[in-house]
């Protein structure tokens, strides 16, 4: 049964189909995940070129079979000032978008976490504030969005509010080096990074204790989702700042 949809979205993935096409994954708020194809996107005139770039958003006319819909028409958002350059940048969103893609289903809206991807690609670009720590603060707000809000507030084994503080998802938040030995380490401040990034706050980290926040983070997410987000992997070719 053809339908026609109209929604905002973010461009999660633009994968070459053909000579000129591409097939887009879409985050709507409305909708969640959705595919279309964007025929001719990549013709020399296409007025489909602006709609098909990784992390362009703004609002898409789509239109077909629930299964095969196509774009029929893209107004860009305010925010929209075409494809990001900055490779840091992509880098760092390609991390936010792959996690938004595993909490993400087709036709189960998610306008909570739309809004925090959306945020974070304007910090990004804009480049107000280092990469990573865009990233640590964004992380931690997509994982109490999605419903695995980790404990910040003390020791979730033994209680105990002080301490070298560790994060773990097996143990639901922060813990103690010596209840949870194996836990990852957070850099000295990281608890209050979190606590202020909860608050909708970003803080100041320095690139070696933003680098130790996001990867923290980072295994806390994968073990919360239950499978790797293969995206962070290109971190390592990023510097822990944007300048
Ligand atoms: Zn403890």
């Amino acid at each position: 049964m053809a339908r026609t949809i109209t929604t905002q979205a973010i461009v999660l993935r633009a994968a070459a189909y053909r000579d000129h096409h591409r097939i887009l994954t879409l985050f709507s708020p409305q909708y969640g995940q959705l595919t279309a194809a964007a025929h001719g996107a990549l013709g020399a005139k296409s007025k489909l070129r602006a709609a098909s770039v990784p992390y362009a958003s703004g609002e898409y006319v789509l239109s077909g079979a629930s299964e095969r819909l196509s774009v029929v028409s893209f107004a860009p958002d305010a925010q929209y000032y075409g494809a990001m350059t900055d490779y840091d940048a992509i880098v760092h969103a390609g991390v936010l978008g792959a996690f938004c893609q595993c909490v993400i289903l087709p036709d189960q809206g998610a306008p909570g976490l739309y809004a925090l991807l959306l945020e974070a690609l304007a910090y990004l670009n804009f480049g107000d504030y280092p990469a990573r720590t865009v990233l640590c603060a964004y992380l931690l707000r997509m994982l109490d969005e999605a419903g695995f809000a980790p404990a910040i507030q003390q020791c979730m084994c033994c209680g105990a509010q002080r301490g070298w503080p560790m994060l773990e998802f097996e143990s639901g938040g922060l813990c103690c080096r010596k209840c949870r030995p194996n836990a990852c380490a957070l850099p000295r401040g990281g608890p209050a990074f979190l606590r202020q990034a909860r608050q909708g706050q970003i803080g100041a980290l320095t690139a070696q204790d933003a680098a130790q926040l996001a990867e923290a983070l980072l295994k806390y997410a994968q073990d919360a989702l239950g499978q790797p987000l293969r995206a962070a992997a290109l971190l390592d070719t990023a510097g822990p700042t944007n300048s």
